[in-house]
């Protein structure tokens, strides 16, 4: 009879279980398309590593291996509980026999670790209640009793005797069916969702932004839009992103924005996203905002379907999408591949494209673009000027000419007085190397990152069509940049605009600490110059977009740098505060860069290496900031800086305008 009745409620269980995953298979497949099968062979390994190893999930020591000990105790599980199901509800002998037998010592093993796991998570949840963990909700409580329960099951079905043995197992049976059948509900869904979500992330072209076809007009009867302002308009890998989170706060951690008391929090984000796509009242700071912007707008979504419900305002506080820096920190944080940028810059989008909603300090870039030609609104005549400045070495490139490197000078080499200091710098070192070079003088305009990441896309795409069209008409192998901003577009964003025909980007994107650091090694450099400690501040563009972090440090070391790391660096570098158009606006205080400024000091270095001119401006007002700051000055330099320095100390040939030496 007993075993009757276990039978029906596991069936009964599996049912529940089915239902709701095909739900959230729907939910998942209702979004926009998204090609996620490139690179198979990169996609099975994430599955060995990031899946199986818990590899992303054990960087933070306590609570991630106590997640991944409880993970690895379930695979262990779902092995002995089939085996227990056969035994006891089917009635047969189980297939953990003969040398199999050993797989139960494993289960056991994992029993025990598992309450280990249990024990440090409860710790960790509501006693120590580190400030990233807010949501202390029941829920968490209830299901770290449940996998207890399971383990305990398991281990009385194992050592008690008799009749007792058998009770055990049958109430290991239906707790652990239970759990199943609860599991797609709760945010332990990940359990489901975070292997295809870590397995399906995006992999080529990392944060390439989504192509967005201009001329085909969305049709909004069919809840279309350029952007996205409603879960309809959501790719179907946002929406698995959303019922993936595990709520565990890293990304929050890792937010410059969220570090400097803004309101912007990428947990809450995805968070409150979450709770509105299943229909429930989103529980974060910037939701409450956002919810009252819209009452007090006398907006209502009164039979409105879920899917069409306004995101922005609503949900969102419009606020906190201008607060991101586009930093990237959130994303590469997350143990479940989670991507908030993605979706948070296409509500960006939409505000930008389809509602007219532009902030009033990027209007005004967005006009000095139109009218002048450049961000500040300086005019064309500055970079003409510029060019005459830079003498004989600014090689421009003839209509046709073949040549080996294509210095890609950018709007910020060409019209800020400080970086030009770093084009001049940078033409030294090419010549001391007698590379091959050429720019293309005053016919550049900007690369359109900082526009694309506002919101801009009709801008962005002016800016790169004329760009592709002026490198269509010189042949090179490669381009090469002191901005990582341009290195992102032109590596990765311009592939979806390049004229058919070329069959893709015909010349590689560098750094020019990778061409410069490649040289070094080849010939080394013919002097060092005496520069003490310096920090290396690592650019986000550079760094968490484009895995390049090496090149940097050692051409800090080959100029003479005893080179320090600050606390926070690679991957988990804290941002300047720039990115995402950041760097055209009034910031609210305190400031991003004011709390990278603050590390900079305590490192004790007086120099600071940058590679990125964003980070150069925010980071030198930064540090001017500072208490001590006149008493123990920083000097912020470009890495190709501190090379041409250590050519100049040498005597070598990069006379005329570097003088830094
Ligand atoms: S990209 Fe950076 S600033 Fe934006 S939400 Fe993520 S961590 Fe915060
Ligand atoms: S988005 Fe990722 S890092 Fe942030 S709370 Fe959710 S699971 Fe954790």
């Amino acid at each position: 009879m007993i075993r009757l009745l276990v039978g029906l409620y596991i069936v009964g269980a599996l049912a529940i279980f089915a239902h709701l995953v095909s739900d959230k298979v729907a939910f998942v497949r209702g979004g926009k398309p998204e090609r996620r099968s490139d690179q198979p062979g990169r996609r099975v390994a994430i599955f060995f590593s990031e899946v199986l190893g818990q590899s992303k999930v054990r960087r933070r020591l306590t609570a991630g291996w106590a997640h991944a000990l409880v993970f690895w105790g379930f695979l262990a599980f779902s092995v002995a509980t089939l085996d227990l199901l056969w035994r006891l509800a089917a009635g047969g002998d189980g297939f953990l026999q003969g040398p199999l037998g050993a797989v139960t010592a494993i289960v056991t093993a994992f029993a025990f670790l598992i309450l280990l796991g249990v024990l440090v998570l409860a710790l960790r949840r509501y006693v120590l209640r580190p400030p990233y963990l807010t949501y202390h909700s029941i829920e968490s409580a209830v299901v770290l009793g449940v996998i207890a329960l399971i383990a305990l099951t398991y281990l009385g079905e194992r050592y008690a005797a008799g009749q007792a043995s058998t009770y055990f197992g049958y109430g290991h049976l239906v707790v652990a069916f239970t759990f199943l059948a609860y599991v797609p509900t709760s945010k332990h869904f990940h359990i489901l969702g975070a292997p295809f979500n870590s397995v399906l992330q995006q992999l080529e072209d990392r944060q390439k932004m989504d192509f967005l076809d201009l001329e085909a007009e969305p049709d909004e009867a069919k809840g279309e839009a350029y952007g996205a302002n409603t879960l309809d308009h959501f790719a179907w890998t946002d929406r698995l992103d959303l019922l993936t989170c595990i709520e565990c706060g890293r990304c929050q951690e890792a937010c410059p924005a969220h570090a400097t008391g803004k309101l912007l929090n990428p947990r809450d984000f995805i968070v409150d996203l979450k709770y509105h796509a299943k229909g429930m009242t989103p529980p974060g700071a910037q939701a409450a905002v956002a919810r009252e912007t819209f009452v007090a707008s006398g907006g209502s979504v009164e039979g409105v379907p879920l899917g069409r419900q306004p995101l922005v305002d609503h949900v969102v506080a419009s606020r906190t999408l201008w607060e991101c820096t586009t930093c990237l920190g959130c994303v590469m944080a997350c143990p479940v591949d989670i991507d908030h940028m993605s979706m948070l810059l296409n509500l960006r989008r939409y505000q930008v494209l389809d509602v007219g909603d532009i902030e009033p300090e990027y209007q005004r870039v967005f006009t000095n673009m139109e009218r002048a030609g450049d961000p500040w609104g300086y005019g064309e005549h500055r970079k003409t000027e510029t060019i005459g400045k830079l003498g004989d070495r600014a090689r421009i490139a003839e209509p046709g000419e073949r040549f080996e490197l294509l210095f890609w000078v950018g709007c910020w080499g060409l019209y800020d007085d400080r970086s030009v200091e770093t084009t001049r710098a940078t033409l030294a070192v090419l010549d001391h190397f007698e590379v091959d070079y050429r720019i293309l003088g005053d016919t550049e305009v900007c690369c359109g990152e900082n526009y694309r990441r506002m919101g801009n896309e009709l801008q962005f795409q002016m800016n790169a069509q004329t760009n592709l069209e002026l490198l269509g008409g010189v042949s090179f192998d490669r381009l090469m940049v002191t901005n990582p901003h341009c290195h992102q577009v032109f590596g990765k964003d311009y592939k979806d605009f390049v004229p058919e025909g070329w069959g893709g980007l015909p010349f590689e994107v560098v750094s020019v600490e990778e061409e410069v650091a490649r040289l070094v090694r080849w010939h080394g450099l013919p002097g060092r110059s005496e520069l003490g400690k310096v920090a290396y501040h690592d650019s986000c563009f550079y760094g968490r977009y484009n895995g390049i972090y090496e090149e940097q440090r050692a051409l800090v070391q080959a100029g003479g740098g005893e080179l320090v790391e600050l606390r926070r660096s690679r991957e988990q570098a804290f941002c300047c505060g720039a990115g995402g158009g950041n760097f055209w606006r009034e910031e609210k205080e305190p400031r991003v860069s004011w709390n990278r400024a603050a590390e900079i000091m305590e490192s004790g270095a007086p120099t600071l290496a940058v590679s990125c001119p964003f980070c150069m401006a925010m980071l030198e007002d930064g540090l001017k900031a500072q208490e001590g700051f006149m008493e123990r000055p920083v000097q912020v330099r470009h890495v190709v800086e501190l090379v041409a320095q250590a050519i100049a100390s040498a005597g070598a040939d990069t006379t005329g305008p570097l003088g830094h030496g």
